[in-house]
This record gives C-alpha cells, sequence and structure tokens, in this order.
C-alpha cells in the first residue's frame, strides 16, 4: 500500500483567496522539513486545458517540460519548490470528461450506464492519486480550483470526501480556505461567512481540519477560538492568513502560525527537522534591501491584467533580488506605440522587454519597440513573439525590406521573414497543437547566450507555432543580427543577437517558465544586469 499522504486544499466565500501561494507555502514548509512534496490542480471548467483560453480569462497559460498547457497555479508550484511539474499536476473537468468518454466509445464500461457518480469520480481519484503511486513523494497537495457550493465543484468535493474515506484519517486531511471580511462600519471582523462556507462543505460530507483564514486584521484569541468552535476544529488549526506585501512572505508568516506542524500532527508524520529556509531567507532579505531601482518597460498587449504575464514580473524579483536591485516594471500597451509617441513612451526606460503574445493586434507598437530599443542602445529582451517582432523590425529597417512580415499577422506577405512551421501546416485544432514544452537548443560561443548561461546545449520551454524562416538567415547575418541559438536536430533558430548593440537577445523560448525563487533565470538576471549598468551610466 501506498504511504504518500494526501492534503486537499477546498476555497470557500470568495475566490482570489490565493488558494495556490497557501498550497505553494505549506508545500514549502514541508519540503523544507525535508519531505518530497508536490501539488497539484484541479480546475473546475470544461475547456481541456487554459491553452484556447485569453489571457483576460485566467491569465497567463503556464508552460512545463513535457509540454503541458496548464494554470499559473503551477508556475507558483515551480517557483516556491523548485521542482518541476507535469501534466499531472493540472487536471480539468474537459480532461476527466474526455478521457471517462473515450473510455466508453472503446466499450470500457461494458454496457453499463457511465454516471458522474461513480464513473467521473473514479477518474478524478484516479488522476489524483497518480502522482502519489509514482513514488516519488511522501506528500501530494491536490487544490480544488473554484469555491465550494458551485455546482461545476461537486464531482471534485465527492472524490475527496470517497478518498478520505479509504485512506483514512492518518492518510489525508482537508485545509479549507477562506475569508474573514472586517467590517468598517461596524469595527468588526466577521465570522459567518466562514461558518456557512465551512457547514456547506459539511453537507457534502466533508470535515475540514484545518481552517485558513483570509483577513486584513489580526485575528483575536477571542475570535480564533469562536471559529474553532463553530466549525468544529481544534483551536490551533485556526490560521491565520493576513494580507503580505509579498508571495514570498507567506512559507514565513505559515510557519509563525504553525500550519506545518498542526499538518504534520494531524497526518501522525514526524515533525523531523526544523524547516530550514536558509536559501529562501537570503532571498527575500535581498528583495526586501535592493541598493538600486531600474525599469524595465513591459510591452503587451494584455497589460490591463497583470496576471497574463506572471512568469515574466516574478522572474524580474527573482533576477532583481539576485542584482540587489528592485525591478520597476512599466507596462506600456503595445496598441497604442507609434512612431510620434515612442520616445515619450519609451525615453525613461533602463530597457524594454517586447512579451509573448498571438495574433495581429498591437505588433505594429511592438516593432516601433524594438526600433527605438536597438537605435538607442537600450538593453532589449524579446520573449517568442518578441523575438520574432524583433526580426521583422531588423528585416524592415536594416535590410530594407519594407514588407517583411510573420504569416501570423499578413498570411500573404511576400517576405515571411517569420513563417509557419513545416509541421504546423496541416494542423486544424487549436488545442495542444503548438510546438511546446522543453527542446534542445545549441549555444554560439562568443554571444550573450554563452556567457550567460555557460553551457553549449541548453534547454527551454516553448509555445508557438511560427518560426524563424532560414532562408533569410544569411542576409540577416550579414546585416548583423546573429542566429546564436539553434536546435540541433531541425536547424530552428531559437535565439537572435546583435553584437553591436550592447545587450539584443530575442528568444524563441519562455525563459520565465523556468525562473525560481532558488535558481533565478540566468537570461533574466543578465538582463536585469545590463539593464542597472544602463541605469547608473545614462
Ligand atoms: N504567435 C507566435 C507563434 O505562434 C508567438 C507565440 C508566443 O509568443 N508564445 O509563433
Amino acid at each position: 500500500m501506498s504511504t504518500t499522504k494526501y492534503i486537499f486544499v477546498t476555497g470557500g466565500v470568495s475566490s482570489s483567496l490565493g488558494k495556490g501561494i497557501i498550497a505553494a507555502s505549506l508545500a514549502k514548509l514541508l519540503q523544507a522539513r525535508g519531505y518530497r512534496v508536490t501539488i497539484q490542480k484541479l480546475d473546475p471548467y470544461i475547456n481541456v486545458d487554459p491553452g484556447t483560453l485569453n489571457p483576460y480569462e485566467h491569465g497567463e497559460c503556464y508552460v512545463t517540460d513535457d509540454g503541458a498547457e496548464t494554470d499559473l497555479d503551477l508556475g507558483h508550484y515551480e517557483r516556491f519548490l523548485n521542482v518541476n511539474t507535469s501534466q499531472a499536476n493540472n487536471v480539468t473537468t474537459g480532461r476527466i470528461y474526455q478521457s471517462v468518454i473515450e473510455k466508453e466509445r472503446r466499450g470500457e464500461f461494458l454496457g453499463k450506464t457511465v454516471q458522474v457518480v461513480p464513473h467521473i469520480t473514479n477518474e478524478i481519484k484516479e488522476r489524483i492519486q497518480h502522482l502519489g503511486n509514482t513514488g516519488e513523494y511522501d506528500i501530494v497537495i491536490t487544490e480544488i480550483g473554484g469555491t465550494v457550493g458551485d455546482i461545476e465543484s461537486l464531482p471534485y468535493i465527492e472524490s475527496v470526501r470517497q478518498l478520505r474515506w479509504e485512506l483514512g484519517d492518518d492518510n489525508a486531511l482537508v485545509i479549507h480556505l477562506t475569508l474573514v471580511p472586517y467590517l468598517s462600519a461596524a469595527g468588526e471582523l466577521k465570522t459567518k461567512p466562514t461558518q456557512h462556507s465551512v457547514k456547506t462543505l459539511m453537507e457534502s460530507g466533508i470535515k475540514a481540519d484545518i481552517l485558513v483564514c483570509r483577513t486584513e486584521h489580526d485575528l483575536s484569541d477571542d475570535l480564533r477560538r469562536k471559529l474553532a468552535l463553530f466549525c468544529n476544529v481544534k483551536r490551533e488549526a485556526v490560521i491565520q492568513s493576513i494580507d503580505a506585501s509579498t508571495i514570498y512572505d507567506v512559507p514565513n508568516m505559515m510557519l509563525e502560525e504553525g500550519l506545518d506542524t498542526v499538518t504534520l500532527q494531524k497526518l501522525g508524520m514526524e515533525n523531523k527537522n526544523e524547516p530550514d529556509l536558509t536559501r529562501w531567507n537570503q532571498f527575500l532579505k535581498r528583495h526586501k534591501n535592493p541598493k538600486g531601482t531600474v525599469k524595465i518597460g513591459l510591452i503587451g498587449k494584455y497589460v490591463e491584467l497583470q496576471d497574463s504575464y506572471k512568469s515574466i514580473l516574478e522572474s524580474f524579483i527573482h533576477a532583481g533580488a539576485e542584482n540587489e536591485v528592485s525591478v520597476e516594471v512599466k507596462y506600456i500597451h503595445s496598441e497604442y506605440i507609434n512612431k510620434n509617441n515612442a520616445a515619450e513612451k519609451l525615453g525613461d526606460l533602463d530597457a524594454v522587454l517586447v512579451a509573448p503574445g498571438f495574433g495581429e493586434r498591437g505588433i505594429e507598437g511592438k516593432v516601433e519597440a524594438v526600433q527605438y530599443a536597438r537605435e538607442n542602445k537600450l538593453p532589449f529582451l524579446g520573449i517568442c513573439l518578441g523575438m520574432q517582432m524583433a526580426v521583422i523590425e531588423y528585416s524592415r529597417n536594416v535590410l530594407g525590406i519594407a514588407d517583411a512580415n510573420s504569416s501570423e499577422m499578413d498570411p500573404q506577405t511576400a517576405n515571411p521573414v517569420i513563417n509557419l512551421m513545416e509541421d504546423q501546416k496541416n494542423i486544424t485544432d487549436m488545442g495542444g497543437t503548438m510546438r511546446l514544452g522543453s527542446w534542445k537548443c545549441e549555444v554560439k560561443p562568443n554571444s550573450i547566450i554563452a556567457r550567460v548561461y555557460n553551457q553549449q546545449t541548453i534547454e527551454e520551454r516553448h509555445r508557438h507555432r511560427y518560426e524563424y524562416n532560414n532562408k533569410y538567415k544569411e542576409q540577416l547575418e550579414k546585416a548583423g543580427m546573429v542566429a546564436t541559438g539553434i536546435n540541433p536536430d531541425t536547424q530552428l533558430v531559437e535565439v537572435v543577437e546583435v553584437p553591436e548593440h550592447p545587450w539584443f537577445v530575442g528568444v524563441q523560448y519562455h525563459p520565465e517558465y523556468k525562473s525560481t525563487v532558488a535558481s533565478p533565470h540566468p537570461l533574466f538576471v543578465d538582463f536585469v544586469r545590463a539593464a542597472h549598468e544602463h541605469a547608473v551610466t545614462k
């Protein structure tokens, strides 16, 4: 029998309470005590994965090494734990139903009526235990998306109830995250919404073992006792989660509240070793005591919603701490940049990052931003679409190919310097069909990336359909834009640089997915260093 312990994290009262951060913080503390931990997210929507979702819906789509397009919470899990996740760490209702329906079509249910209980719930339970059954983890934390009481979460809640019954109290526990609102007119914190949401959970047969209460003000001892009594949990299992100035403070706050010790006690696990957070706290110290500031422009078309660029923003935090500077990110909407206002919008920056993206909206503004950064010798990093825009800008303004474009934006262009990849040409489905996940890249010597990675072969994560068109490579290289990173198997250009510029790098891949607290991404670290150098010398 598996000895893996299971922790379920549910949410009540309101969405956006930060279940992902609580799950990641608890995992961090357990990991820091020497346990092997992973985190999984179950999402109640019907999309098979978030890859087809507009970033305005749920923020960024995070990509794992194995090419899964996942919820952005998986990014937090990796950044906190420095352990890779995979497709198994993110399951949606769409994926569950797809798999059950495929089994039904194959006749695997032997003539039975296929129902939510037991077929859908069995599939969910299998997906939850899949990670535990690998034997790689002592503890699996499963975060249930949505809010208790939602119609669409019901099969997940029922699966948790059954699993807990099957695994026994020592092997599984439920943490319920709720909100304790402060009513300013009454000058009081209110526990009633929490009581109601715990009751809703009970109606589904689940008793919360631990309450984590989001609050703007400290919970008094009286209030904690009241919550414990009315919600049926021990006094020490009422944990306060007060608003933090940075998500990276949450593990220490949970340590102080004893979330990890109550968890281990409940699961009958040894409270071995004090958590070793040395590396984490060194990072926090540097993050909170910057010796300078750099201002970096983030040029994108989804800038209204910061979650759209979550991993990029977090990578700047890691790289800033590494350089002991604070990175001030200025969001600049690419749709509103043009020739006339580029200097006004970008003139105060120390560096420019042109973001990933899809479709035509805002791309001419991205090209303008590249030109401004190139001509004014501002450090420039182009990621995915940002790299493609750099190639277009160079082709138009340096090579003089005025109509150079990407066939994504203009399928009829006579000069597709960015073109649809050969193996994408016959694909009609949108979901899960891009070039995804980790691919190898050979690094050319004497380049920025050779210095930064200090490796001959690197592996980075991808998510794209279009590519650098090798027909233009000779011309581009002669004119000063060099391909410094190449996929050894397909010859696909993954990195371009302009050696006569102080720091100009475009990458077809997404370095932001691999930056963690314990291992800040070297490309971001050097980009921020270059921005700082620019700031102090200008
Ligand atoms: N739209 C571009 C492509 O599909 C870039 C994708 C991206 O930026 N992730 O190639």
